[in-house]
């Protein structure tokens, strides 16, 4: 097993992106970023390189974007060796206090995330700067993004990930997640800072691009749907190619998921905000 980490500063930030070199879905990595003595997101425990570089840094509190494994695999061990505050949304601070229960893939892939006593993150919070906590459910119902008000940076979590959603997460909402995108628009935001994309160069534009797709997507999945075309077909159709992450995951990623979330939301998705 290779694991790794790289590091570098953008507008005073220390971002660190590790790596999990696997042999069935080549290479996965995650980012953990550091400012204003603050480590947003501690990456997941298979990449031991994360707590070399949390050591180092030795940071003042950490705040966690959400409560999956690849984000808080290691906040046991800060709980351990560092002894700072971490916060999370209230709703997850209860479920951290046991070890998570994840599929093995899961685990094989970012390891366990062992129990932890969080903080609940309240709506803003005090560093150097003041922080929003911004609500950005989808991905996960807990998921949050941090705005920096002074430098205008947002830490985004896994808000953003990629300009296309090919495939979800059992769980994921896809109306609540364009929701969130859209409300983070309204952000006079200077940049984003992605946990998997990294820093997003022309970020309005990119989640622009991401919530266009987002519509059209659905609205091609809802008129195949309405002509009676079953499931499986609008995904042969619409998404042909088998995504790795569905054999790997034993369906609980899944493009049937994605289309179905689509029916079943419809109304959410084409809501006005
Ligand atoms: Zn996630």
């Amino acid at each position: 097993m290779t694991t790794w980490c790289e590091q570098q500063q953008i507008e005073g930030v220390t971002c660190t992106k590790g790596f999990h070199q696997l042999a069935q879905v080549r290479q996965v990595s995650v980012y953990t970023y550091m400012t204003e003595g603050l480590v947003i997101d501690v990456g997941g425990s298979k990449i031991p390189q994360f707590r070399d570089v949390l050591k180092q840094q030795s940071p003042e509190a950490v705040l966690l974007t959400h409560h999956h494994e690849d984000h808080t695999g290691n906040s046991a061990w800060v709980e351990q060796h560092l002894q700072i505050p971490q916060y999370i949304h209230r709703s997850s601070v209860k479920d951290m206090t046991q070890k998570a229960n994840n599929p093995l893939y899961r685990q094989q892939v970012w390891g366990t995330r062992e129990a932890f006593t969080a903080l609940p993150l309240s709506d803003t919070f005090t560093a150097k700067s003041i922080w929003d906590v911004i609500e950005t459910p989808g991905h996960a119902s807990d998921h949050v993004a941090f705005y920096n008000r002074s430098t205008g940076h947002l830490f985004a979590g896994d808000l953003f990930v990629a300009p296309k959603l090919k495939i979800m997460l059992e769980g994921e909402s896809y109306s609540t997640l364009l929701h969130s995108l859209q409300n983070i628009q309204a952000i006079d935001y200077s940049g984003v800072f992605c946990h998997h994309a990294g820093f997003l160069t022309d970020a309005r534009s990119l989640i622009d691009r991401k919530i266009t797709y987002m519509q059209e997507f659905a609205e091609q999945v809802v008129r195949l749907h309405d002509r009676g075309m079953p499931t499986t077909q609008i995904v042969a159709e619409l998404l042909p190619h088998t995504h790795v992450m569905e054999a790997v995951s034993d369906g609980e990623w899944s493009r049937h998921y994605l289309v179905n979330t689509i029916v079943q939301e419809r109304d959410a998705i084409f809501m006005t905000v």
